[in-house]
């Protein structure tokens, strides 16, 4: 990337323009593709055709980081240099926000989407439910409001924090936390939220029952941690989550004003056994990198 990196060092200000749209970008944390195809959730696939991804990072905070270059999970091509695929990629964002002229180059020098759009007249907004990317991380720059939610499983209550303006375009980064472990609906009581012993409380036994996400072979000297019997009904759980977060969305889409644009995705998947492995975060492994990806208009 030759031209870009030149531009880097010259530190190019970026080109400005204006925006039609207001933009949402709501990553449902964890979310394996597969468990989002299961959930056949009608709502989020009427915004465009669903395609499966490959996020950049297996957990959340360089996750988000990248997306927040304005690099969405990708395609995975092959026989192309990656320069090329992020200079197609990014001309995707004039679709997004309603604007012209948006190339990779348009992010320098900060490559940072929130500064971008500030400079497009957006106000920016995000609410997290994961507490790795609360408002004291660097991810929070050039955000109008950045909010860590009360609650880490709670879209619902995201939705009614939402305002709009008609002077300017909003930006709202919307990490979503029902998908992500222990799988939980906001009105489940915590008491009945099921325990995984190794990620509810133990990193002491984290030397002798988990090596770097895989369960290790003891021998039989340990009780292994995990059975794939309720691995299966936690997957289950993150299936259930989408297809409740898909009537959240609804909702969404009914108050949302109709200039929106939304991209649905996932900063990383999930393990739930394959292989020895549970989680995401420190795991090699394809189930890891697959998200969802689809987006569109409103309407
Ligand atoms: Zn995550």
């Amino acid at each position: 990337m030759g031209s870009l990196e030149q531009a880097l060092r010259r530190g190019d200000a970026p080109a400005r323009g204006r925006a039609r749209n207001n933009y949402l970008l709501i990553v449902l944390d964890s979310c394996r593709f597969d468990s989002f195809v299961a959930a056949r959730p009608r709502r989020f696939e009427r915004l465009g055709s669903l395609e499966r991804r490959w996020s950049y990072a297996s957990w959340t905070a360089p996750s988000h980081y990248n997306l927040l270059m304005g690099l969405m999970p990708h395609a995975s091509p092959a026989n192309v240099y990656a320069s090329e695929y992020y200079k197609r990629d990014f001309v995707r964002w004039n679709e997004r926000l309603g604007a012209d002229g948006i190339e990779f180059q348009s992010l320098i020098p900060s490559l940072h989407l929130p500064t971008f759009l500030k400079q497009l007249g957006f106000r920016t907004h995000a609410m997290v439910s994961l507490p790795v990317l609360n408002p004291a991380t660097p991810l929070n720059r050039d955000f109008d409001s950045y909010t860590l939610m009360p609650k880490h499983n709670d879209m619902a209550a995201m939705v009614d924090r939402l305002s709009f303006d008609s002077e300017q375009p909003s930006f709202y980064l919307l990490n979503v936390g029902e998908t992500h472990y222990p799988f939980a609906l906001p009105d489940e009581d915590p008491r009945e939220w099921p325990r995984i012993s190794g990620v509810h409380g133990v990193f002491k036994h984290l030397d002798r029952q988990v090596v770097g996400g895989k369960l290790a072979d003891d021998g039989g000297a340990e009780p292994k941690v995990f059975d794939q019997g309720k691995l299966d009904r936690l997957r289950a759980r993150q299936i259930e989550a989408v297809r409740y977060l898909d009537s959240v969305f609804e909702r969404l889409c009914d108050i949302v004003p109709a200039n929106t644009y939304v991209t649905v995705t996932a900063d990383h998947g999930e393990l739930f056994g394959e292989d020895g492995y549970f989680g995401h975060g420190p795991i090699r492994h394809d189930k890891v990198w697959e998200v969802p990806f689809v987006e569109g208009k409103i309407r």
